[in-house]
């Protein structure tokens, strides 16, 4: 039997209502699929900042950092708002990621089926439905650049600078190759090459490097251009890749078109550890410990993991399959328009389960 140990870090908020039933999740699929799962708590975000006084306890990396993968919920609430910038939750994800070398980010955009009426596109633009792999670059570019403020021509002004290396460029590009090549063999790498330096870059070193993988199509678009393709015909995108900024954009508007965040799961690689794996959605302070939330983008995140980390494709999709199933038959959260029949939190991951 296959054992990975697996860190769970649930934070804030409905973290560990939906952390708990990936959890459940994952040991009903390793009972099938022979597989063997420990999961060691962390504390990080608002909750580490009531328990010792920080976002980030040391503990917390070093056990991340010595677990096989890691599984995170949320963090953030109105209870620590208030606090001066470095001892805000939010700082802990920029933190854990620096620590464990998270240069990658990976954010599937799925419309399902079942849910095409969540979506805010026309019907006849969403009649093939859509599914895009977004990659993202995740420690490069103007959010780590030089910035600062400076007394300029017209007085007061502030700058940040982009800049990117060949070796960050050519690390991200790879792995969308290898992403596309897992897909439907098609890339789209978008970036601002009629205006920026770092985009020139970009694109030279995609050419580049799409010589050594001839099996995949692969073309270059314009950022202004891909944010109106994604609501204009987004069935045309299979993978796509960029910068770290064009993809913090670009990801919030393809997941938008999904219509629904409580669906969408996200996983962050770097070369070195198997990654870290959580929803795209906050700590929903609004509904936490109400047993309302949506495990569904928690639970992919975890077949995310159970594909990404652990290479085990057979149990990532009896996950994928099981969610559709449950969708097919009809049965939503409260956030999916539920109405009276809306299922909690518990009776989603049930039925989840019951389909694995
Ligand atoms: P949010 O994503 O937490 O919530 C936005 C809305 O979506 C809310 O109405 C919420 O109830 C709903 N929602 C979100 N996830 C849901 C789910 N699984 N099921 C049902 N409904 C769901 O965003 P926000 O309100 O802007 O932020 C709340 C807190 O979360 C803030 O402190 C913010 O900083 C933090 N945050 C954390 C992360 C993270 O941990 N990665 C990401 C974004 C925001």
């Amino acid at each position: 039997m296959k054992q990975y140990k697996i860190g769970l870090l649930r934070g804030d908020g409905i973290g560990p209502e939906i952390v708990d039933s990936a959890v459940r999740v994952l040991k009903a699929v390793g009972e099938k699929f022979d597989l063997s799962f420990t999961f060691t708590p962390y504390l990080i975000g608002g909750a580490a900042i009531d328990a010792c006084g920080q976002p980030l306890p040391e503990e917390t990396v070093k056990g991340c950092l010595a677990s096989d993968s890691v599984l995170l919920g949320a963090v953030g609430g109105p209870k620590w708002d208030t606090l001066p910038g470095h001892l805000r939750p939010e700082k802990a994800l920029l933190g854990i990621r620096a620590a464990m070398g998270l240069f990658t980010n990976l954010r599937p955009a799925k419309l399902y089926p079942a849910l095409k009426d969540d979506c805010p596109l026309r019907a006849d633009i969403v009649a093939n439905g859509f599914d895009i792999m977004i990659v993202r670059e995740l420690t490069g570019g103007i959010y780590f650049g030089e910035r600062g403020y400076r007394e300029g021509k017209y007085g007061e002004e502030a700058y940040d600078t982009e800049s990117y290396s060949r070796m960050e460029i050519e690390r991200i590009v790879r792995v969308a190759f290898e992403t596309a090549r897992k897909r439907r063999k098609k890339l789209t790498s978008i970036d601002k090459a009629n205006v920026l330096e770092t985009s020139r870059l970009w694109r030279k070193i995609v050419h580049e490097i799409a010589a050594e993988y001839t099996d995949v199509e692969v073309s270059d678009m314009l950022v202004d251009n891909a944010a109106m393709q994604l609501v204009k015909n987004p069935s045309q995108f299979d993978v796509i890749v960029t910068s770290n900024m064009f993809g913090d954009i670009l990801s919030d508007e393809a997941s938008q078109i999904t219509g629904s965040i409580g669906m969408l799961p996200s996983a962050s690689l770097s070369g070195e550890t198997r990654g870290l794996y959580e929803p795209i959605h906050g700590s929903a302070p609004d509904i936490a410990g109400q047993n309302k939330a949506n495990p569904i983008a928690t639970v992919l995140s975890a077949a995310m993991m159970l594909l990404y980390a652990f290479n085990e494709s057979a149990a990532a999709d009896a996950i994928v399959n099981a969610v559709d199933k449950v969708l097919n038959a009809g049965y939503r959260t409260a956030d999916l328009r539920g109405g009276e029949n809306a299922l909690s939190t518990v009776e989603m991951t049930d039925k989840i389960i019951e389909n694995l």
